[in-house]
């Protein structure tokens, strides 16, 4: 079943999620809500969908980078994001234990923006730990897309957005962005924003 996504501004979004017991992971309702967040993300389309954006504060997000949408982004885009296909996932209670103090500028959305796009500056790698929909406990070391995907996703579990961490002067509507500033290398695109990388 296809879930409804709640956009900016609905309280949900700015709670801190609650953690979930291995009992109720394992439950027949959560491994409902996981299939049903998978067959939403997969509609919308995107690459990750957290708890909160589907109206509930539950320590819960999907993962997922399919190749079939690789295909069609141009290669040199998908070298420099780092970004490869990840297959499905699930993270429950995530925690990042350590992250790069490399962090780089890509244009992000999120389905609870709709139609926006900014610039967020993010670790390119994180190590974060969490358990699968059996309750198993995993440790993963993310590079690139990926861990962009997973510290968005995070951040949604502790009630932020992608809009407290952009570059607020690159701040546009998907129209203008795929007119003006999508196909430009980014080193041109944030200096003709005016967008300063120190903070
Ligand atoms: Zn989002």
């Amino acid at each position: 079943m296809r879930l409804k996504i709640v956009q900016a501004g609905d309280p949900v979004l700015r709670q801190v999620a609650r953690p979930l017991s291995l009992k109720e992971i394992i439950s027949a309702d959560i491994q409902r809500l996981i299939r049903d967040m998978r067959e939403t993300m997969h509609d919308a389309p995107g690459v990750g969908l957290a708890a909160p954006q589907v109206g509930l504060s539950l320590q819960l997000a999907v993962v997922e980078d399919r190749a079939e949408i690789l295909r069609d982004l141009p290669a040199e885009q998908l070298a420099e994001r780092e970004r490869k296909p990840v297959p499905f996932h699930v993270v429950v209670n995530p925690v990042i234990r350590s992250q790069s103090d490399e962090s780089v500028d890509f244009f992000e959305g999120c389905l609870s923006v709709n139609g926006f796009i900014a610039l967020v500056p993010r670790a390119k790698t994180v190590t974060v730990e969490f358990l699968d929909e059996r309750a198993e406990h995993h440790a993963l070391q993310a590079v690139g897309w990926h861990a962009r995907i997973l510290q968005h996703e995070i951040d949604h579990l502790n009630g932020g957005l992608y809009l407290d961490r952009m570059r607020t002067r690159s701040f546009s509507c998907v129209e203008n962005f795929n007119r003006h500033w999508t196909a430009r290398p980014m080193a041109e695109v944030m200096a003709e924003l005016g967008v300063r990388t120190e903070r």
